[in-house]
This record gives C-alpha cells, sequence and structure tokens, in this order.
C-alpha cells in the first residue's frame, strides 16, 4: 500500500503527455521529416493497390513565382479530397504537375539575358527557361509540401519533362494525321508588346480610352441606283470607328441587308474650326449633303455629327447597298459596299468600316467579297504602306508608325480632307493582353489552327464534326457547380477555330516541314514517329539542332504538290510553337495515359468501368485547362477526359475586394505556415465554400487559429481521460455502457455518417462539403464534447475508482469517440490528427500513422440504429435545457453557487415521467446537481411541495401541466474529495468529511486512510 497523498492529489485527473501548446511553425516541418522518413506517400499507394481508383488529376499550376492564397486552396482541397478519398478505401494517387512553357517564363528570362539572348544558340536560351522554371518548381513544391499536402512531390509531372514534351508533339501529330490541323491567314488577337498571337483566353478586358470617329465615305457610283430620289445629289455615307488605324486598311463597307436605312439631306451648317469652309477636297458641311445612315441611329449619328435641319430623302433597305462605291476618305481607292448579318443597330451608324486584315468578322465578308486580307501592320505595331498599289506620290505621315501612335495621325488627316464628321474620346472595354496587360490588336497573320468543324466520327461511327461532340461529351460530365456546364458549352459553341501556334521559342515546336513551293506541311507518320523518338531523347532543343537532312529522308515528297525534292533542300522548318494550352490540355494524354501510377485506373474510366476522374481548377479554366484538355480528348479520344468537374471561387479580402499589393490586403499562405501553422491555411481552406467567392484576411485566420486551440485543447483532455485505459483489457461491452455514454456515440455515429456517409465513401467529404464538415465538426467538439459530455463527466472520470465499471463506461465512450474523430478530422487537420494518433491507446496492430488507417465504420462507433436513442434524448435536453435555466436564475440570485449546491425536484406526467424513471439514475450527472428526484403530477392533487426542514428556503419554478421544478439547497453534506453534498460523510483517517462514495473509491484504489498530513 502506497503512501498517503493529498487528499485532492486522489483524484483521477486527465493525464496526457499531448503538448496543449501546438508550436505548429517549429513542430509541423519536424512531422514532414517523418513523413518523409516513413515515405509515407509511397506506403500509401501500396496500401492501395487493389482497390477500386479514384483519379483527381492535378492541373497544373504556372511555374514562374511563390505560390499564393489561391494555390494553397487549389492544393488543400485537392489534398483533401485525396485523403479523404484514400480514407474512404480508394486507391487515390495524386500526381502534381508543372505547366512551365510559355510567355511568362521566356520574358523573364528575355529580361534576364538583355541584349546577349540574340547571339545566343537556341538551345541556350532553352536550357535558361529551363533552368528558371525548375527553380519556381522546386520552391513551390516546398511550400505546397509545407501545407501539408500529400502527392508524389519527388517526381511531379512537368510540361518541359522530355517524355511529356514528346508527348506533346505526338497529340500535335495525332490532329495532324487526322486532319484537324491547317494553316491560314487570319485576323488574330496580337499582342504587339509580346509579338505573338493570343488565344481567346489569353485575352482580358479592361477600361481603355480610344479615339472615336465618326467618318465621312463619299458614294462613287450613281445614287439613282441606290433610290430615285437621289439622283443627281452629293451622296455619302458615315462610318463609325474607335481605331482609326485600321482605316489605312479599309476596303469596304458593311450594311445589314434587312435593316432600314435612310439617306439624309442636312443643310448646310456655318463653318466650325472643325470643319473649316476652305477645303482641298471640296468636300465640307458647308454645302448641302446627303447621308445614308441605319433608320434607327440616325437621331443619334445627326446629334453625334451636329447635322441639324436633316431631311429624309428616301428609305431603301440595305440590300440596295449590295456593291456601291464609295471614296476612301484618304487613298486614291474604291471601297466597296457590301452586306453582313453582324450589323448591329445598338451603336455606330449602321455603315461598318470593313478592314479584312483586322477583324474576324471582316476577315469573313472580305473572303465573301474576295477581298484582299494582307496584313500592312507588322508584328510590333508599325502601320506599312504599299506605295505602289495606293498610288501614292509619297509616303503618308503615318507610314513607319505604331498603331497608338498612327490615331491622331489619321485623324488629323481626316480632319484635313473634310472626311471628319465629328471626334471625341471613348472610355470603353477593350481587349488586353493577360500577360502584360496591354491593349492587344487583331491582325491577320498566318497561324496553325485546329478547325472546329472538323468532321468526326461518334462511339457509334455516326458523322457529326468536332465542335459538336465536344459539346456532346460536356453533358455526359457532372458539373459542380452546375452552372460550369452552360458555361463550357457557350464557349464550346461560339469559340472560332483555335489558333494552336505561337512565334516564340520557349515551347514544343510546331515540328513539320513546310514545302517551299505549296507551303504546306509533309504529313507523314512514320516521320513524326522519328521526330517523336527525337524529342523523347534530347528534349525539344533537337528540333533546332538537328539538320533537315537528318530527318527527312533523301528524295522527300510533297504529297500536296507532288514536288520531288533533293536531299535537304524545298522545304523548311517551321519555327512556330505550341499555345501552352495546348500543353497542359493534353495532361491526361501526357500523364494519366502513360504514367504507371496511372494508367491502369485511367484506362479503366476510358473503358467507363466506374473510375472517377476529377478536374477541379478555378472557374476562369473553363475557357482554359478544362476546355482545352476537353478538345484534345474529344479529338483524340472521341470523349471527354474527365467525369467531373468541380470549380473553385476567388479568394478575395473581408470586403470582398481581390488583394493587391496596393491595399495591403493580401494573405500569403507562407508566411501564415511560418508565423501560426500550415494546419491553420488548411483550416481556412476547410473553413469556406469554395464553390462561392472565399474571404481572407489576417483577422479571419487569426480566428481560425483561435478555433483551432479549441480543437486541440479538447483532444488534449479526450486523450487525457484515456489515460490508464487499455481498450483490450477495460473495454466495457456495448449492450452495458451507461445510457449517457450510449447516448454520446449514438450521436457520435450521426455525426459519422453525415461526414462519410452509412457505407464511409459518400457523405460531405464524398460530395466535397468540407465547410460542413469543418462546422459540424466544430459543433460536435465545443457544444457536445467539450459544453457537455466532458464537462457533466468530470465527477465520473475524476472521483470514481478509475477501474470501476461506470468510469471504464465513459473511458470506452470516449475511447470510441477519439478514435472516430482522429480520423474524421484527418484529411483536414492533417498535422494535428498524426501528433494525437502517436498518443492514442495502444492497439495491436496500429498503423504508423492516422494517414494509413481507413474511415471508422459507423456500426463500430455504436452498433444499434442511433435515430431511436437520439430521439428519446432530444426530450432529455429539452427538460435539462429548461432545469439549468431556472438554476441559472437562482444562481443568479444568489441562492446556491455551484450546481452541485442543488438538489432537484422534477414533477412531471405522462410519458416524460417513464422517460426521466428510465434515466433516473443517469440525471444527477447530466444535470450536474447534488441529487435529483422526480415526482409525478396526479390528476387529482394538486402539486404538493414536500416538507421542509425549518428555516430552509426553497424555489419553485415553472410550475406547468406536464413539467415543474423545484430548486432547494442540497441536502446532505459537502464531500471533500468530489464536492457533492451526500446523505453520509465521515473521516477517512485524518481527512474529513469524505463520502461513502469517495471512500470506496478510495479503499479500491488501494490508498490507505491517512494517520498524517502528507509531506
Ligand atoms: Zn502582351
Ligand atoms: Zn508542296
Ligand atoms: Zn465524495
Amino acid at each position: 500500500m502506497s503512501s498517503a497523498p493529498e487528499l485532492k492529489a486522489t483524484l483521477t485527473l486527465p493525464q496526457t503527455a499531448f503538448p496543449m501548446k501546438a508550436n505548429l511553425p517549429h513542430n509541423e516541418p519536424l512531422r514532414l521529416a517523418r513523413w518523409a522518413e516513413l515515405r509515407l506517400y509511397e506506403e500509401l499507394r501500396k496500401a492501395g493497390a487493389g482497390r477500386p481508383a479514384f483519379l483527381l488529376h492535378d492541373g497544373p499550376p504556372y511555374a514562374n513565382g511563390p505560390i499564393h492564397l489561391g494555390h494553397a486552396l487549389n492544393k488543400g482541397l485537392k489534398d483533401f479530397i485525396v485523403k479523404s478519398k484514400t480514407m474512404a478505401g480508394f486507391y487515390a494517387p495524386y500526381v502534381p504537375g508543372y505547366d512551365c512553357h510559355g510567355l511568362p517564363i521566356e520574358i523573364k528570362v528575355d529580361e534576364q539575358l538583355g541584349r546577349k539572348k540574340l547571339e545566343m544558340p537556341a538551345p541556350e536560351v532553352l536550357e535558361a527557361c529551363r533552368a528558371y522554371a525548375q527553380k519556381y518548381i522546386d520552391l513551390q513544391t516546398a511550400q505546397f509540401e509545407r501545407i501539408g499536402c500529400f502527392g508524389r512531390w519527388r517526381e511531379p509531372y512537368k510540361t518541359m519533362a522530355r517524355d511529356y514534351e514528346a508527348r506533346t508533339l505526338e497529340a500535335f501529330y495525332g490532329f495532324l494525321e487526322k486532319g484537324f490541323v491547317y494553316r491560314g491567314l487570319k485576323p488574330v488577337y496580337w499582342c504587339i508588346h509580346d509579338r505573338t498571337a493570343l488565344a481567346e483566353a489569353e485575352v482580358e478586358y479592361a477600361p481603355h480610352t480610344s479615339p472615336s470617329v465618326y467618318v465621312r465615305y463619299r458614294l462613287t457610283s450613281d445614287p439613282a441606283a441606290i433610290d430615285p430620289a437621289l439622283a443627281g445629289k452629293q451622296v455619302s455615307t458615315i462610318i463609325w470607328t474607335t481605331t482609326p488605324w485600321t482605316l489605312p486598311a479599309s476596303l469596304a463597307v458593311a450594311f445589314h441587308p434587312d435593316f432600314e436605312y435612310v439617306a439624309l439631306e442636312a443643310n448646310p451648317t456655318p463653318c466650325t474650326p472643325l470643319s473649316p469652309c476652305a477645303e482641298t477636297s471640296g468636300a465640307s458641311k458647308s454645302e448641302s449633303a446627303v447621308y445614308i445612315v441605319a433608320a434607327e441611329l440616325a437621331e443619334a449619328v445627326a446629334a453625334a455629327c451636329e447635322l441639324d435641319t436633316t431631311t429624309e430623302l428616301a428609305r431603301f433597305k440595305g440590300s440596295q447597298l449590295d456593291r456601291v462605291t464609295f471614296q476612301h476618305p484618304f487613298l486614291d481607292r474604291s471601297v466597296l459596299g457590301v452586306l453582313a448579318d453582324y450589323v448591329t443597330a445598338d451603336q455606330g451608324t449602321g455603315a461598318v468600316h470593313t478592314a479584312p486584315a483586322h477583324g474576324a468578322d471582316d476577315f469573313y465578308t472580305g473572303q465573301r467579297y474576295s477581298l484582299d486580307p494582307t496584313c500592312r501592320v507588322d508584328a510590333v505595331g508599325g502601320l506599312h504602306v504599299d506605295p505602289a498599289a495606293w498610288n501614292l506620290a509619297a509616303p503618308p505621315a503615318f507610314a513607319g508608325k505604331k498603331v497608338w501612335a498612327a490615331n491622331p495621325i489619321i485623324v488629323a488627316m481626316l480632319e484635313e480632307r473634310g472626311a471628319l464628321l465629328a471626334v471625341s474620346d471613348l472610355e470603353h472595354s477593350y481587349p488586353h493582353c493577360w500577360r502584360c496587360h496591354k491593349p492587344v490588336i487583331y491582325r491577320a497573320t498566318e497561324q496553325w489552327f485546329i478547325g472546329m468543324e472538323t468532321p468526326i466520327k461518334r462511339a457509334d461511327s455516326s458523322e457529326t464534326t468536332f465542335r459538336n461532340l465536344a459539346i456532346e461529351e460536356i453533358d455526359k460530365v457532372i458539373w459542380d457547380p452546375a452552372w460550369g456546364k452552360e458555361r463550357i458549352t457557350n464557349m464550346i459553341a461560339t469559340r472560332p477555330d483555335w489558333c494552336i501556334s505561337r512565334q516564340r521559342i520557349w515551347g514544343v515546336p510546331i515540328a513539320v516541314f513546310l514545302c517551299e513551293k505549296c507551303n504546306r506541311p509533309i504529313i507523314d507518320a512514320a516521320l513524326n514517329r522519328k521526330i517523336v523518338e527525337l524529342l523523347e531523347r534530347e528534349g525539344i532543343e533537337a528540333w533546332h539542332t538537328t539538320e533537315i537532312e537528318a530527318l527527312l529522308p533523301d528524295n522527300a515528297v510533297c504529297k500536296n504538290c507532288g514536288e520531288i525534292r533533293p536531299p535537304g533542300q524545298g522545304f523548311r522548318k517551321e519555327k512556330d510553337i505550341l499555345d501552352v494550352w495546348f500543353d497542359s490540355g493534353v495532361s491526361w494524354f501526357a500523364v494519366a495515359e502513360s504514367d504507371s501510377e496511372l494508367q491502369a485506373s485511367y484506362s479503366a474510366f476510358q473503358k467507363n468501368e466506374g473510375t472517377e476522374v476529377l478536374y477541379l481548377e478555378g472557374g476562369d479554366q473553363h475557357r482554359g485547362w478544362f476546355h482545352s484538355s476537353l478538345l484534345t480528348s474529344v479529338a483524340l479520344r472521341g470523349r471527354a477526359p474527365y467525369s467531373r468537374v468541380a470549380t473553385a471561387g476567388w479568394t478575395l479580402d473581408e470586403q470582398g475586394r481581390a488583394f493587391s499589393k496596393s491595399l495591403g490586403n493580401g494573405v500569403d499562405p507562407v508566411d501564415i505556415a511560418n508565423r501560426l501553422g500550415g494546419e491553420i491555411v488548411r483550416l481556412w481552406v476547410a473553413s469556406v465554400d469554395f464553390r462561392e467567392d472565399m474571404a481572407a484576411s489576417e483577422n479571419l485566420l487569426q480566428r481560425c487559429a483561435e478555433i483551432y486551440r479549441k480543437l486541440r485543447n479538447t483532444f488534449k483532455i479526450l486523450l487525457g481521460n484515456l489515460h490508464g485505459f487499455d481498450p483490450a483489457r477495460d473495454q466495457v461491452i456495448e449492450s452495458e455502457l451507461l445510457p449517457l455514454d450510449r447516448y454520446m456515440l449514438a450521436r457520435t455515429r450521426e455525426l459519422t455518417e453525415k461526414i462519410i456517409g452509412p457505407d464511409g465513401k459518400t457523405g460531405w467529404y464524398g460530395a466535397f462539403e468540407f465547410h460542413r464538415v469543418y462546422h459540424a465538426i466544430n459543433e460536435f467538439v465545443i457544444v457536445d464534447l467539450s459544453a457537455f459530455y466532458i464537462d457533466v463527466l468530470k465527477d465520473r472520470m475524476y472521483t470514481f475508482a478509475p477501474t470501476s465499471q461506470a468510469r471504464r463506461s465513459a473511458q470506452t465512450a470516449l475511447w470510441r469517440i477519439t478514435e472516430a474523430l482522429v480520423r474524421l478530422v484527418a484529411p483536414i487537420l492533417s498535422f494535428t490528427a498524426d501528433e494525437v494518433w502517436e498518443y492514442l491507446p495502444a492497439v495491436e496492430g496500429r498503423e504508423a500513422s492516422v494517414h494509413l488507417a481507413q474511415f471508422p465504420r459507423p456500426e463500430s462507433i455504436f452498433s444499434e440504429d442511433p435515430a431511436p436513442l437520439l430521439e428519446e434524448w432530444k426530450e432529455i435536453f429539452f427538460i435539462r435545457d429548461d432545469a439549468l435555466r431556472h438554476l441559472e436564475r437562482i444562481r443568479g440570485a444568489k441562492i446556491i453557487g455551484k450546481g452541485l449546491e442543488a438538489d432537484l425536484q422534477i414533477y412531471t406526467k405522462g410519458e416524460l415521467l417513464l422517460l426521466l424513471r428510465c434515466h433516473a439514475a443517469g440525471l444527477k450527472e447530466i444535470f450536474n446537481v447534488s441529487e435529483v428526484k422526480i415526482y409525478e403530477i396526479t390528476p387529482d392533487r394538486r402539486l404538493k411541495l414536500p416538507d421542509l426542514p425549518h428555516g430552509t428556503r426553497f424555489n419553485t419554478l415553472s410550475f406547468s401541466d406536464n413539467l415543474s421544478f423545484v430548486v432547494l439547497p442540497a441536502s446532505g453534506h459537502k464531500c471533500a474529495r468530489c464536492w457533492n453534498f451526500m446523505p453520509e460523510v465521515s473521516n477517512y483517517g485524518i481527512w474529513q468529511n469524505v463520502c461513502t462514495r469517495c471512500q470506496e473509491a478510495l479503499t479500491e484504489m488501494k490508498i490507505d486512510q491517512p494517520t498524517e498530513a502528507a509531506p
């Protein structure tokens, strides 16, 4: 028998080495090192072999900077999915990727190399780009790992890897050989700063101020042919444009064939500084003039051009203006009247200046009327002239100027010639380059395209077009949120042909040979395989360094023009590279279909064998990666590359503003990890509904840290209460657990089924509803556990003999709850759950990490259907809430102090009475009073208050028909050990006032009656 301690020291208080202070910034890196040592990711893959697969295919972030909060959110969500799917029993590999080629890196490298780049051989420039990308791949990898994201970080996929580059080219050849690819002159978005074509997805709209000009085009054909009323009149039309620099390329004026047009006679107006009377061309506002404009816009045009007192001379359909001719306002050129359906009556004049080299609509109209689309604006935006063709004596003032500089010069020329009817500045939404944020232009250039209308066969061999099949495939995919489906459908339905060429060097070459005679590519599958193999061995550098002769067979034949050329002659290498969206868009082909860790599962998906393939990225990827991936997979495999697509909203500050340096409102996930912990970043990710826009700020992250402390503290108390509990030895069988403990297990099972579904694979984790998991677990921990269960258990846990059945019953429940909870939070609180895991009571065969464990089976937490029990306890909580309110009021009146200083009498009848009698033994504990007595209210007599000792104060409360309470000061005597008021207290050695229950506990604990005070 041991010597006597202090009476207080005989309480069994929680005991655990689990530290209260997390010190996450210091401890998380240590745990990462442990995971690395365990080779946890590899172990997880091994453990998952043979299980059904779930593939989350990573959308590669661009490797050109440190990670920001959007990246952390993206990878955090993916990590929740991979971990929860793994714990739900799936094989869920995660191979992260990096997007490496493209303009942003090439531009950075340009800046670093400066003029030196011009003299450097291509492989050296590419080497510098590779090194640049690798630097950020290493940085981002370290940052993603730091916030606890599992994945194959040792071997991510990189679009600049040799095998990936080879696969990208192979995919391009797939398009080429199947007849999707053509080369053509076409107006495309063009950035004159970056000197490259831009895809639709690379253009963003922003406000821009342009000169808005109304320009007179004089009719040179017979006006009477349009309408007899115009015979002998000086007739013009008025065009409106915000790009005066395109006027030198003006070849036509388009009218809507079905619109009503009017011919307005404007009375002579006095001379103004803008339109002086003396004109070199003789055309001025001072003479009477007739203007043809759309009837709907006539009033607005007259106002804008200050044409007062106008008379309508004639009214006719736009079709009357087909093939009339006009005089170009400043060039010796006849401009054709053409008809086009896209002419609108929203703004302008209804007469649209048409420059086939500088607009998509213009280009197609030009094709219909055989107009020349030659572009005289060069790659850097310089205007060129063709003095011979334009019949000019001297170059005009705008020659050689950049487009923006040419604008005022051209406006001045218009004014000088009396062709300018009005000019003002217009701020409007204008396309800008997404890389350099400068305004872009439309420019006709030779580009490579994938034709959206290419014929293609469905799986059942019926014929359709590429565009239609892509739209049909969208329909088979689950879009989350659902609006994504309409969004991407509209984008695919209306997009132009895909311009896949870029005039840069850092990318996969469009590795084809062009015939010098007919300008067409050689399409030869055997040759293509040879070049793919070359790239596999030597990377894209090889395209720049290998001589044509080494690749082209002797006497190669152009199948198009039939020309047989001697070796090395007559063909040239294409220099363009592929659009980076093509690179990342073939990741399903280069990675999912090719990587040994993924290919079997991906193949099962492609064969419709039930494997899900998920893409999850930001909502802007409907026009980016989701889009390009869909197109490449539909073209090459006839199906979508995914079965499910989820999109995340934007991260904003608390006021809903975007993060910006100037506002200083940014939240840097790396900084948060270093100051508060990667776990806090993770908790924030879980706290937001990622489908909406999400708020983040220092304040909100601090709030997450606060919630983290509460969660951690509860885990610590749970672990502390499990001290001395050996599940194998001490577990109480479920049917013998005390009712409260059974209730808590039923509640835990209910929560578990919400989180992972009754099958363990669905629920909120299955639906990627992480914010619901977060809120439900918070509520469970803070309300059910901390404020209720752990609190009311104190008496049983601290004062009962450690080995007593009642205490073991509580420990059994606490143990099952902790075992369930630690698994349920593991996908989110990955560091902390793994730490808790190490402090759980030892169990044979326990996995080395929580991440190697599976989610709990709901029936292993509590084997019965929890619903009836929970229903029953709802009533008990209803009574408890009522009782606690009354106790609180009496405490407020200072009649009693702690709950244990009170006895509670409950007066009730009917079913409530039965229920309470059934739970009588446990009521004292859940009401946290010294005694609970239950009395029946009988119909034949009113409630009779009990006889009380003389002078005792008592309180009767809330007498209703069914339920009333009487709160009395506790009868009996306060036990010095457990503080309960007990009928009997006596001395235990020199310890005075120890209740019988405590004395029994002390005896059971083999603590002698002390004969003298502890030293
Ligand atoms: Zn640009
Ligand atoms: Zn040829
Ligand atoms: Zn006691």
